[in-house]
């Protein structure tokens, strides 16, 4: 049987110092307004569940789950809307707070949906982000950290749903990759 093994890239300590700095951005920045923070399903769940206990503005949350097809380790770019918002965001300031911005495919499909639907503004907040692996021009407004093109698990992000509740981000060394 394979076993993966897995290295720390970013640390649990690492992480919650970074998702204090961006709340700190965000509540400077939306200071005497409201906000409804859009967080995308599963991978988001954990940032933003640390990131909104940090915001002091008035916040209501809601959530998008997409899916993208394709290979496991890898997004395909087409995108599919599995469950919407119940909110309607029309008038509302709003920030989509996305797990990893890889080809970027998922975020401009849903930025371009929710402009439709006209918000007052909309940014994105993305823990990771890959830039190497960008297939659209699309650069988050608040970002954690940008990480080479590895794949990763922890934090909210799965392998085959897997590795979601580990505290740390780590990098997936498939075994029968042995370095
Ligand atoms: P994009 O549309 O930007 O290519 O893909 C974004 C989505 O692909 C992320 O929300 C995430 O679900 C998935 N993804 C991209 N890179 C990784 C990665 O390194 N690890 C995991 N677990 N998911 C990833």
């Amino acid at each position: 049987m394979h076993r993966n093994r897995y290295k720390i890239l970013l640390s649990e300590a690492e992480i919650r110092s970074r998702v204090e700095e961006l709340a700190r951005a965000i509540n400077t920045d939306y200071s005497g307004e409201e906000l409804l923070v859009v967080g995308i399903l599963k991978g988001a769940f954990i940032f933003m569940a640390d990131l909104v206990r940090e915001l002091t503005i008035p916040i209501a949350v809601d959530f998008m789950d997409m899916s993208s097809y394709g290979a496991s380790t890898r997004s395909s770019g087409e995108v599919r809307i599995l469950k919407d918002l119940e909110t309607p965001v029309e008038g509302k300031n709003i920030i989509v707070v996305e797990d990893i911005v890889d080809t970027g495919l998922t975020l401009s499909y849903i930025a371009e949906l929710l402009r439709t639907r006209n918000p007052k503004s909309l940014r994105i907040c993305a823990l990771l982000d890959k830039p190497s692996r960008r297939k659209v021009d699309i650069t988050p407004d608040y970002r954690g950290f940008t990480i080479p093109d590895y794949f990763v698990v922890g934090y909210g992000l799965d392998y085959n749903e897997e590795h979601r509740n580990y505290r740390d981000i780590c990098i997936l060394q498939p075994a029968q990759h042995e370095d």
